[in-house]
């Protein structure tokens, strides 16, 4: 029986030995709308396409770009024992004839209701970006005077506006919204935070701003100038010119209430003892995430990477959160409350990054990091010098983007892409144990340099 088995997998491996596999195209006979793809995936042996050799990592990864023609391409990939035919369709694709988009006003202002949790209140009409001013809350009454698009203008101040995606609201069947008045605000003193509770006699819309000074916008409130009411909160003196290290706003009845982190008192020589540092390995369980050159799940890699973070943060006297720390499914929202529930000071999502049909691996490589709120940019700035300086990894910008988990956690939130999968060079690095630990001591020096000032 046992020599059986040996003969089995010996065939397995001889078979395995002049093999070619392919990652991307996950199958064959797919459709593709751009004007070029690539195949990723791993040999041991030489390969072409089309008769063209494909340059193989020392690791046997490869990224080979192949342009797309309108209608059906054939690709023939060839090793000394292995062929395959992948056809992939281009599609025609007919260009929209949809009139733009106008503004049309209303006759009248119309109320709204809102009838989800945290809807977005938005800048300009356009369902994606940087455009969030506010999150709302279910049951707020909206006064808009037009319509464009999905969306509702939402009447703010004067000249000022909003928009609300019709998908958010519903008309109030009373058509009816006073104005709301502001009854005074109070300070409650708490150990971690400054908490401001704003009394108002309804819900309305709000902006807080960051910036020198925080400032916080109440609208639709009466005997304001232009119904808006403004107060530039002494967040900076109270920070005594610290860094600003996380906020909330959110109503709670009537009451608005909003926390404001208090300065964190750091130990110069253990900067890091005692804060609270959420570690988010992204994807996990039936989510893999991206696929690497040679196989290798997303999930798999940001939790190894998510692992040695941990020890290293745990080394320096950090409390660590850790979003999930085995191969299980956690939603966005799981990941967010998790962090948030642990009152985390700074939240770190580890993703490794993949590409869209069009571009190409073989001239993608690095770090990107990415941030929502202002706050979180020096971190972010941070910890992309050091992993440059530290591990040399090329720098691919740190740069603000709308992301859910680092929209709505509380800390100093920000996302980092290790490097990219489907590029052989990053790959290699990407799997190596070494340059995962290596990679994690970076971040906790970044960490420490940032905590220490
Ligand atoms: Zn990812």
């Amino acid at each position: 029986m046992k020599k059986l088995f040996l003969l089995i997998g010996l065939v397995l491996l001889g078979s395995q030995a002049f093999a070619f596999d392919i990652v991307y195209p996950k199958k064959n006979d797919v459709i593709i709308n751009a004007k070029s793809t690539f195949f990723v995936g791993s040999s041991d042996t030489p390969l072409t396409i089309n008769g063209q050799d494909v340059p193989l990592h020392p690791t046997g990864a490869f990224a080979y770009v192949v342009p797309l023609n309108t209608g059906s391409n054939t690709f023939v990939l060839q090793s000394a024992e292995q062929r395959e035919i992948f056809v992939i369709t281009k599609p025609v694709v007919k260009q929209s004839s949809l009139p733009p988009a106008v503004f049309s006003p209303f006759r009248a202002n119309k109320i709204f209701t809102v009838t989800t949790d945290d809807a977005p209140l938005r800048s300009i009409p356009i369902d994606a970006g940087i455009n969030r001013m506010a999150h709302l809350p279910r049951d707020l009454k909206l006064i808009t005077d037009g319509e464009k698009a999905g969306f509702y203008r939402v009447v703010l101040g004067k000249d000022k506006h909003g928009w609300i995606s019709k998908t958010n609201v519903r008309p109030d069947t009373s058509n009816n919204c006073d104005l709301s008045e502001l009854s005074g605000y109070e300070y409650l003193d708490d150990e971690d935070y400054f908490i401001f509770v704003f009394h108002l006699t309804r819900k309305v819309p709000f902006e807080m701003i960051e910036g020198k000074p925080f400032s916080i916008k109440f609208y639709n409130i009466k005997g304001q100038p232009e119904n808006t009411f403004v107060m530039n909160l002494p967040v900076n003196d109270i920070l005594s010119d610290r860094k600003l290290m996380g906020y909330s706003g959110e109503y709670n009845g009537n009451d608005f209430i909003l926390k404001v982190r208090k300065p964190i008192i750091t130990n110069s020589r253990r900067p890091l003892h005692n804060i609270r540092i959420a570690i988010d390995a992204g994807h996990g369980g039936e989510e893999a995430g991206g696929i690497g050159c040679l196989g290798d799940k997303e999930k798999d890699i940001n939790l190894s990477f998510a692992k040695y973070l941990e020890t290293e943060l745990k080394k320096r006297g950090a409390r660590v959160i850790m979003t999930r720390s085995d191969d299980n499914y956690v939603s966005l929202k799981d990941r967010v409350e998790i962090a948030n529930y642990g009152d985390a000071v700074v939240f770190l999502s580890i993703h490794a990054n993949a590409l869209p049909d069009g571009a190409d691996p073989n001239k993608n490589r690095g770090t990107s990091i990415y941030y929502y709120y202002p706050q979180s940019k020096p971190l972010a700035d941070i910890i992309m010098d050091t992993v440059v300086s530290e591990v040399g990894v090329p720098n691919d910008k740190v740069r603000q983007r709308s992301l859910a988990v680092i929209r709505n956690t509380n800390a100093l939130s920000i996302l980092i892409e290790v490097s990219y999968l489907i590029n052989p060079e990053d790959n290699a690095n990407l799997i190596n144990p070494e340059f995962q630990k290596h990679y994690a001591k970076a971040i906790a020096d970044s960490l420490e340099k940032y905590f220490e000032k």
